[in-house]
Parts: structure tokens; sequence; C-alpha cells
């Protein structure tokens, strides 16, 4: 009997992979141009989704037709003018029966295109109306020229406006997605939500026929809001793919060991040393840190707590678990201003306990920084706290057992990660790590921007402070707010007042180019102020001084022999005067809300009654008036948090350099958050039941390339 060789049953090509080649008219060069925007298969197409729609399916009247109004509308060539007066523009009268008149406004035209329009032609436009010089006009309408007695018919559905590819017009793009979609199998492949799970909302395949093609009867604004069903059940599965992705890192992350570090006696002892007692929210965080770093298992805790709630003291208690296993822990801040000043706080509380700490920054340099260098590759440094260039070549651990990472949002990810990969000593072992930020993050955002990651929350402020008190003052009244420094100064208050970034670098210039103007303006203020208030004593910080001077300029205003500090945004994060009762902010409407809650959080730390002046100039933009609202109604960093989510959107809430956040097709954090519920779920019972699905709704979404470091 003959063998017949063993012939693997064909794999089922999925039709989502098949190349872009496919689509007629799709050639090589047309494929590259795709697959620099990454889309290289019909599924990548798929999810191209549409940015907004263009209803061609009705015509409006000329006569009923509102300034604002985005409509397609149908009449005869009345007259054409063409100009030259201080740029060519043709302007093309139409009017239907309605009798309304409307003029179509070109300033780029060929002479092709002023010979179609003949008096009596009929044209179809489709644009914005606005206000013109005679009655309403559309400019650069898209338009096209129809058979003088034809019916032409309406569109079917509602004209999907993608994102642009380079290289390729709309209308190409339009067709080839179109191509894709006529190739769209049935949900039996494309679907990979357990039904249940999906209740109430379309399947995949309807979803993305509706988002794509939607029929003449769809909600025109709610998809334009991005709340249609269709929509909604696209981002549903869109966030499953990003909570996936984080929980599959998490576990990764999970098969490596880290040590045990289970004796707090030296925690504890700094915590009686303390002049004050822990509030119960940071007895309560330590416990969940103390109970991470006495397991196996890499600890990834994200501790937030509103600025001034005391992170600090919590950070250095975690830190001293590492030490009391007699291994090393480092803490990494953003600026050299704040590690500075947590090396201060630092060797006040630990020297005593007999905890030897190194001190690592950039400027750190030759002999000295070999020194640390040794310090530390020794393990003699126990503490080790600095700036970024605790990340940098050459540096090694003996053994490093906890990396903390304070303002964590200033960081990238990637950064957070050199970090931990200095590496505890032995095997597979990896040190634990403890990111503290200032920032709150809401919950919603927390809940999947952070999926990998544990959160704890100092929510309670030490006793004895009293709420800041908030205005907003044009910059027209800075010459009343100069006497009340006087004033405030003169019964021994000390003041801040922040300068910030006046002009915009020019494009391609860097933070050096942004720190230098930032410079100039606070020393400009400098100068002015200082004539202005000649009996006060005056202060200057900004970022481009030598770290000594900047810290020896604290320190004086800190031992109170500096009444009035004129600084740049260096101070914004982490920088404690308790005595400092004062803060003006120049150009307050050019910040965001983050950045100015953390900068009026240097204030409002003593028992004395504190107050924020946000000084603008007038006119204020919509945003800009609800930004300085919202700080002078809440002194809550979570609220305020929620707030600028609604504003600014979250890939900005969480900075650019985080994760793949911005980068979302479809899904918005603000406004899609009560999805993540169901998301969390859904991810629980496809981790669990089909974890082959779950890998390729990943792959779907996120693509194979990974989007975020494996953590
Ligand atoms: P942040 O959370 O903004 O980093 P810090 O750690 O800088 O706050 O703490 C702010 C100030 O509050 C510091 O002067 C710190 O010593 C003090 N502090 C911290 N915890 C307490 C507490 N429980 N009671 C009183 N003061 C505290
Ligand atoms: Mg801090």
């Amino acid at each position: 009997m003959a063998r017949r060789a063993a012939r693997p049953a064909p794999a089922l090509a999925a039709v989502g992979d098949t190349p872009l080649a496919v689509l007629p008219g799709c050639g090589p060069k047309l494929a590259e141009k795709l697959a620099a925007r990454g889309l290289t298969t019909l599924q990548g197409l798929w999810l191209q989704l549409p940015r907004q729609y263009e209803d061609r399916t009705r015509l409006v009247p000329i006569g009923l037709l509102r300034p604002g109004e985005t409509v397609q509308v149908e009449g005869r060539v009345q007259a054409v003018q063409r100009g030259f007066r201080y740029r060519p523009v043709l302007k093309v009268a139409i009017a239907d029966d309605s009798r309304g008149t409307l003029v179509l406004r070109f300033f780029h035209f060929r002479s092709a295109q002023v010979n179609q329009f003949r008096v009596g032609t009929r044209v179809r436009a489709y644009g914005t109306a606005r206000p013109g010089q005679a009655g309403l006009e559309i400019v650069h309408p898209s338009y096209r020229v129809l058979e003088d007695d034809g019916s032409e018919g309406l569109g079917e559905s509602l004209d999907p406006v993608y994102p642009a590819v380079e290289g390729i017009g709309p209308v190409s793009l339009r067709r080839f997605i179109a191509a894709a979609l006529d190739r769209l199998p049935g949900d039996d492949e494309l679907e990979l939500l357990p039904a249940p799970l999906r209740a109430g909302m379309p399947s995949l395949r309807e979803a993305l026929l509706t988002v794509h093609r939607p029929p003449r009867e769809a909600d025109l604004g709610a998809l334009l809001a991005g709340t249609h069903p269709a929509q909604r059940r696209l981002a549903l599965e869109e966030l499953l793919a990003h909570n996936i992705s984080l929980r599959r890192q998490r576990i990764a992350r999970q098969a490596h060991a880290a040590p045990v570090l289970g004796q707090p006696s030296l925690a504890l002892a700094l915590r009686d040393s303390l002049p004050f007692p822990l509030t119960g929210a940071q007895q309560r965080v330590f416990d969940e840190l103390r109970a991470d770093l006495s397991r196996p298992l890499p600890m990834l805790r994200l501790v937030q707590g509103d600025v001034g709630s005391g992170k600090t003291v919590v950070a250095a208690m975690a830190a001293l678990m590492a030490v009391a296993d007699g291994r090393q822990a480092a803490l990494m801040a953003p600026t050299e201003l704040l590690a500075e000043q947590h090396m201060a706080s630092l060797s006040a509380w630990l020297e005593p306990l007999g905890v030897r700490l190194a001190w690592l920054a950039g400027k750190v340099t030759g002999r000295a920084r070999a020194a640390v260098l040794g310090r530390i590759a020794s393990g003699e440094a126990q503490v080790v706290v600095g700036t970024h260039a605790l990340m940098q070549e050459g540096v090694e651990f003996a053994s490093l057992a906890l990396a903390i990472v304070d303002e964590q949002h200033r960081f990238g990810v990637h950064q957070r990660l050199a970090l931990r990969d200095k590496g505890a000593a032995g095997g597979d072992s990896v040190p634990h790590q403890l990111v503290m930020t200032a920032t709150p993050i809401p919950r919603t955002l927390a809940m999947s921007a952070y999926a990998d990651l544990d959160v704890s929350v100092i929510d309670e402020l030490p006793p004895g402070r009293t709420p800041v008190r908030t205005v907003a003052l044009a910059q027209s009244r800075r010459p009343e707010l100069v006497e009340r420094i006087r004033g405030a100064c003169a019964q021994g208050r000390q003041a801040y007042w922040v300068c910030t970034l006046i002009d915009e670098p020019e494009e391609g210039e860097g933070p050096a180019a942004a720190m230098k103007i930032e410079a100039q303006a606070a020393q400009t203020t400098f100068e002015q102020l200082s004539t202005q208030l000649p009996q006060l004593r005056i202060g200057l910080v900004h970022g481009r001084m030598k770290p000594g001077e900047k810290q020896s300029v604290m320190a004086q205003f800190k031992a109170g022999r500096i009444d009035l500090l004129v600084a740049t945004t260096v101070i914004e994060v982490g920088v404690d005067v308790p005595n400092a009762s004062l803060m003006i902010i120049e150009n307050a409407e050019r910040l965001g809300l983050a950045q100015l809650h953390q900068l009026r959080g240097r204030v409002g730390r003593g028992s004395e009654e504190s107050s924020c002046v946000l000084l603008y100039r007038a006119p204020l933009s919509q945003t800009a008036r609800l930004r300085l609202e919202t700080l002078r109604e809440s002194n809550d960093g979570f609220l305020i948090a929620e707030r600028d989510l609604e504003l600014r959107g979250p890939g900005e809430v969480l900075g650019t350099r985080q994760t793949g956040l911005a980068e979302f097709r479809l899904a918005d954090l603000a406004r899609d958050a009560d999805l993540l519920p169901r998301v969390q779920q859904l991810a629980d019972a496809l981790l669990e039941q089909d974890p082959a699905a779950a890998d390729r709704i990943v792959a779907r979404w996120i693509g194979g390339a990974v989007r975020f470091a494996a953590a």
C-alpha cells in the first residue's frame, strides 16, 4: 500500500492577514505608502477608522442655509466673477428654487475650472456656509458639475473621512478601504468576543460596516461624537486589547523573582523618630508596600498622593526595607532641584539610623563620580538618590532591591525600566519598583493606563494644613499685586513669583531653548521687582543656574533670609518651604491644570492661610477660563485631574511619552469610561477561557510590534 506523504491540513489563512496587493490598483508604490502608515493587510484597512463624516445623502435648499452649517447644495450658476484685486479669486453665485443665492469662492483654481462654470450650469457642492460680503458663501467647496437634465442620485450612506495617508489622495484611500471592506468575512471568522459578554452590542462585522458606511438614517450626531453603538462596540474591543496587553506584561514580569524584604524594624525606627505621626493614609500605604516587598515577586506599585501628602517619608520607609535586608535602594527624581531636596530629607532622616547615602547627578563628574560609582558598585552606599544620571551606563549596583521613581509622570516608561534593569544581583531576580506621582490619575485612567501595576493612594493631607485661597487676576492689576506682596512680606510671610514661558521657542529648538526663554523672563522680572520693592530681599532661581547656586538660593529661602523668590517652573515639583504662603503665577493661562496645581502645591504647606494669584493676560480662551475657574474652585487634586482629563484628553494628561495611550484609534478614555468595568470582565474571561482569542485581539488592535515596553 503506497504511503501518501502526510500533508498538513491547509492553514486556514485569515482573510484579515491578506496583503494589500490583492486590492485592484494597489501596486508596489502605493503599497509602500500604505505600509509607511503601518497599513499592510486587509485588517489594517478595516481598522483604519473614519475621523469625520460628510453627509451627501441629502440636499439643503439654499434659502434655508444657516451660517456654520456643513451641507450639500445644488443650484444653477447665476453669475461668475473672476477678480485679481489682492490675489486671484473666483466667485460663482448659484441659486436653486428656494430663492436663495450662495457664493462659491475659490482662491486657487485653474482656467479649466473657470470654463466649467457657465451661467445656467448645474452644480452640486459640499462645504461649510459662512457669512461673506454678500450673503452666505462656501470657500473651496468640493463640487461636481452635473449633466444639464440628468437626475443624479444622492449618496446612499454618509461619506467617511479618513486620516490622511501621505502620497495617497482621499479619493483613492476611500476606494482602497471600500475594496478591503468588500472582502470583510463573516462574524464566524471575525468575532472574538463571547456572545454573552457583548450582549446588547452589534457584532464586529456589523460595527465595522456601520462605522465605515453609516446608512443614511444613521444618527450623524452620535457618529460625530463617537457615541454611536457601533463605535462603542469598537471602542470596547480596543480598550480590551490594551488591557490584555498590559496584563500580559504583568504576568511576564511575575515570572521573575524578586528579593524578599521582610524586616520592618529599621523602617519602623524611622517612623518613630519622625517629629510627626504618620497620617492614617501614609501608614496604610506603607503597609501595602510592606506586604508587596515581603513576597518573592517583583512589586510594581504606583503611589498617588496629592502635593504635600507626604509621599517622601513613605518612600524612605520602603527604602529601609531594602537596607534592612542588606541590599540597596535607589530614588530617582526628574529634576536636580527635587533630587537635591530628597537628598537633604533622606540624609536628615536616615543618617541618624546609621544608613549610608550616595548622591549622583549629571554634574557629578570626574573623580567624584568615580568615587560615587565605586560606593554604589561595592554596596557601601545603601540608599542612592539622584537624577536621570542613575540610569546612565557605568552605574552598577551591588544589589539593587528597590527602585523608586518620584514624579513618575515626568519620566517615560522606558526610563523607569532602565532603572529597574540596573538589576538586583543574582540570577533571574529583579528589583521591586515603586513609582510615585503627585499628579493624581483619575480612576478611569488608572484602570486602563496602569492595568499592569498596583495602585495605592495617599488620600489624606497631614493635619493643620489650611486650603490655599486662589484668585485669578488680569495682568493689568499687577501694580496692586506688587503692593500686596510688600504688605505680606512686611508681616513675615514669604512669597514665590513664578515666571512661565512667555514665548514659545522656535520650531525645532529643544527644551534647552525653552529653559533659556524662561530664565530670561525670570531675570527681567527679578530686576523689575527689585526696583519696585527695594525693601525686600529678593532671590532668583532658574534652570540655567549652577546647581550649587540654586541650592544656596533655595537654602536661604528656606531659612527665611529671602522674602520673595522669583523662580521659573523648575520649582514645579516637590519643593518644600512651609513658611511660604503666597504664590503668584504669571501667564497662568498658558499652563495646564495639572501643572498649575503642582505649582500651587508649593504653598499651603504650613498652618498659615496661603494664597495663590493666577495672573493672566486677557482675553482668555474658553478652555483657559475653565482651567482658571477649576483652580479657583477646588484644591482637590483628583477633581482637578478629572477636569483636566475632560479638557485635554488622556494622551496629554499622562504626557506624550507615556505608554501608547495617546494612540488609541477610536477609544477615548474620558468618553468611554463607563465601558471599563466591562473591559475588565472581558479580559478576565478571555485570559482564562480563550487565550488564543485574547492574543488575536491584541494583535488586531495593537499589532505585533510591542508598543509598550515589556514591563
Ligand atoms: P509630597 O507628597 O508632595 O512629595 P512631601 O513628602 O514633600 O510631600 O511632604 C510634604 C511635607 O510634609 C514635608 O515637609 C514632610 O516632612 C511633611 N510631612 C510628611 N508627612 C507628614 C505628617 N504625617 N505630618 C506632618 N507633616 C508631614
Ligand atoms: Mg514629592
